[in-house]
């Protein structure tokens, strides 16, 4: 009963022509959905989703954010900038980010706060590298990664916001997880959070990201707690986005 959720985070990429298409495709294509859309273009294109999308079915969202709301942060951009925008979403903690590390996961938990106080919806992301997973400590670090979020939110606000499960291997590889091994992280998350409360662990949204697309979203989203994708490669091409919204809904 949870609807499901399906991101488009367009990392680096696109032009005001080339973006014009793939949201007036998305809006056309779902408007009868039942599952709800967003779309995380980069930062310079945020005006553009905003008079395309606005008052539509289809929400938008930052890729990334500070948690300071102004100042002397060169090249950073603040809740209240996203939310001028209009911005429903903002995606926090991407591996791709955190790699550079420049993003802690405290940095992440103090961020999560930023954004509700904001009232944004932060999609928080995580996930272990390949050595992690080979080792078979991925369930060691999505606990390090979430736990510094509710301890900086407090668990009843957690569920205001989206966690997305990224393991790093299956981003941008073609390898996506398996179904199976997606499910069972995301119900080892949910569990987590249910250990603390269990309302929020039934309501908040869980999503999986990593090399999801046409071939294989069908079945990773028929699993229980996979609740809907963040879609970035499949993202690139408006024909497969719309084919993983018609599977989502
Ligand atoms: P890919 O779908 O290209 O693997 O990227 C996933 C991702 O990083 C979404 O945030």
């Amino acid at each position: 009963n949870r609807p499901k959720l399906v991101v488009a985070n367009r990392k680096m990429n696109g032009n005001l022509p080339d973006n014009a298409r793939f949201m007036q495709s998305v809006l056309q294509e779902t408007r009868h959905h039942r599952a709800r859309y967003a779309v995380c273009p980069p930062h310079p294109y945020l005006q553009q989703a905003q008079q395309l999308l606005q008052h539509s079915h289809v929400a938008w969202g930052g890729q990334n954010m500070s948690r300071f709301e102004r100042g002397a942060y060169t090249g950073s951009v603040s809740p209240l900038m996203l939310k001028e925008f209009g911005c429903t979403y903002v995606i926090i903690g991407h591996s791709e980010r955190r790699l550079r590390g420049h993003e802690s996961d405290e940095s992440c938990g103090e961020r999560f706060e930023a954004a509700l106080k904001a009232g944004l919806t932060p999609i928080l992301c995580i996930g272990e590298t390949l050595e992690e997973y080979e080792l078979g400590e991925t369930d060691l670090v999505v606990v390090r990664q979430l736990n510094p979020v509710i301890s900086h939110v407090g668990i009843q606000a957690l569920a205001k916001g989206v966690i997305a499960y990224e393991p790093i291997w299956a981003i941008g590889t073609g390898k996506a997880a398996s179904p199976q091994h997606a499910q069972a992280i995301l119900s080892f998350i949910r569990g987590h959070i249910g250990l603390l409360d269990e309302q929020v662990a039934e309501q908040i949204t869980l999503l999986y990201g990593g090399s999801v697309n046409p071939g294989n979203a069908a079945q990773l989203m028929s699993m229980p707690d996979v609740d809907g994708g963040l879609i970035g490669g499949a993202s690139l091409i408006v024909e497969d986005f719309i084919q993983i919204c018609q599977i989502a809904n």
